[in-house]
């Protein structure tokens, strides 16, 4: 999966890295996309409704620029598509 690897939201070459005992991607893209979490099932959703795409890099890039230690995480929650945040989630996990 390391190699010929392209990024979800935009298709340029793209790092993947597995996190979540495998649910979870952590990407690396060589385009305007900072690195971000996604879920595997938000991942196919994403490719079976590409339109949705570019408001996605929209929000997480508002998410970087607005504090650059983030990192944006698009899951599913129930069945709708939402973009949190890694400190977000901590936080509500703790
Ligand atoms: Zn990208």
């Amino acid at each position: 999966m390391k190699e010929n690897s392209y990024c979800i939201l935009c298709s340029e070459p793209a790092e993947y890295e597995e996190t979540d005992n495998g649910n979870r991607l952590v990407i690396k893209c060589d385009g305007f996309c900072p690195p971000y979490e996604i879920s595997l099932r938000a991942s196919k959703v994403l490719q079976a409704e590409p339109h949705r795409k570019k408001r996605m890099i929209e929000v997480i890039q508002f998410i970087t620029q607005a504090d650059p230690n983030e990192m944006p995480v698009i899951r599913m929650r129930y069945q709708q598509l939402i973009v949190t945040t890694r400190n977000l989630e901590r936080s509500v996990h703790n």
